[in-house]
């Protein structure tokens, strides 16, 4: 349930509500910036409408809260100047890991060229094995930030570990927290005191309640710019690096205001299945993509098997186009070499 306060009402008050509600049993979060109450397991406004300072109440009858439907319809908000949300499509692409000058430029002048918005790129990468390459750390944001710069991208860049939330936050437009993080739950809830757009990755066996939490934690903060992003989740089939779960697009749509982006480049870990498992993504409803892309897979120094090269990237564009009258909501990017 949420509960509504009348304006004026002071912090004693909200204390008072809180302190019945606890003798009560029902635990209570108070959501400061949004001058809301959250108390998940009431049913029974009758309890609280008493309160002379309590202007309404709201019954959502799910754990999590603040992203379900029942607490508003939809999620748009802009980064730089692209409007993101349930209401458009968007493109983040770029290569797992930035590497050098030269492969963050090329990139970022690929998709310049086709107007697609957002560039990503890993600095701080989180990998299974502590002997393979870990990222360049802030040069390579430094140099993320420098190719989005000259090419006018926006960037989105992973937040590792709440120790590099400044320096990440000075060069990123989106914060991107990888599945490994998604239960990091003191983390989320210090991105909830911020106002970066956050991207949430599903974790790698989380189900669509546990992650729909998880963007509660943020959104407990205040912070409601959240997109998020299905990856992929954990089978028990070694032939696929993970299984892209497409049908949680529409199930999510049918339970949260958030905006979802698909990413199949993690979802399969195979170039090959990339651009299929993308197109689906779209069909279903996806408000856009992530894409692993790199100038030469072969030498990606992470996720090499997984990255298009250019070409198959703007083919996958080209197919994406004949797909548009199917997707239905605005595009923000143009092929301008297909047009
Ligand atoms: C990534 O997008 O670079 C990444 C590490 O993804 P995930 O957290 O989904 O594994
Ligand atoms: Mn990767």
């Amino acid at each position: 349930m949420i509960v509504f306060f009348h304006p004026n009402t002071t912090n004693t008050q909200k204390a008072e509500l809180q302190l019945h509600l606890k003798q009560a049993g029902f635990e209570s979060q108070l959501v400061q910036p949004k001058d809301i109450c959250i108390v998940p397991n009431l049913k029974d406004a009758a309890a609280i409408e008493k309160f002379s300072f309590v202007s309404s109440t709201k019954l959502i009858d799910t754990s999590y809260q603040l992203s379900s439907l029942e607490y508003k319809k939809e999620t748009n908000f802009l980064v730089n100047n692209n409007q993101v949300g349930t209401n458009f499509v968007n493109f983040i692409a770029g290569p797992c890991s930035v590497e050098t000058e030269e492969q963050i430029f090329e990139t970022a002048a690929l998709l310049a060229k086709h107007n697609i918005p957002f560039i990503r790129g890993g600095a701080y990468k989180p990998r299974t094995s502590p002997y393979s390459f870990r990222g360049l750390g802030k040069d390579g944001l430094k140099l993320l930030q420098q190719a989005a710069k000259q090419y006018k991208l926006s960037v989105v860049t992973e937040l590792m570990d709440l120790s590099l939330l400044d320096e990440v936050q000075q060069y990123t437009d989106v914060i991107q927290i990888g599945s490994r993080n998604m239960s990091n739950f003191y983390l989320l809830s210090e991105l909830g005191k911020i106002e970066t757009p956050i991207m949430l990755k599903r974790g790698i066996q989380a189900n669509v309640q546990e992650w729909l939490l998880a963007a509660d934690y943020i959104m407990c903060g205040g912070n409601e710019n959240i997109i998020l992003c299905e990856r992929g989740i954990r089978s028990f089939d070694p032939l696929s690096r993970n299984v892209m779960d497409v049908g949680v697009i529409p199930l999510v749509q049918s339970l949260s205001h958030l905006p979802i982006l698909a990413d199949p480049s993690h979802g399969t870990g195979e170039a090959k299945f990339v651009a299929p498992l993308a197109k689906a993504s779209l069909v279903a409803g996806a408000n856009g993509l992530m894409i692993e892309i790199h100038p030469n897979p072969k030498k990606a120094l992470s996720d090499s098997r997984q990255a298009l090269s250019f070409d198959e990237f703007e083919n996958l564009m080209a197919d994406i186009e004949l797909l548009k009258p199917t997707i239905k909501k605005p595009i923000n990017a143009t092929y301008s070499v297909f047009q």
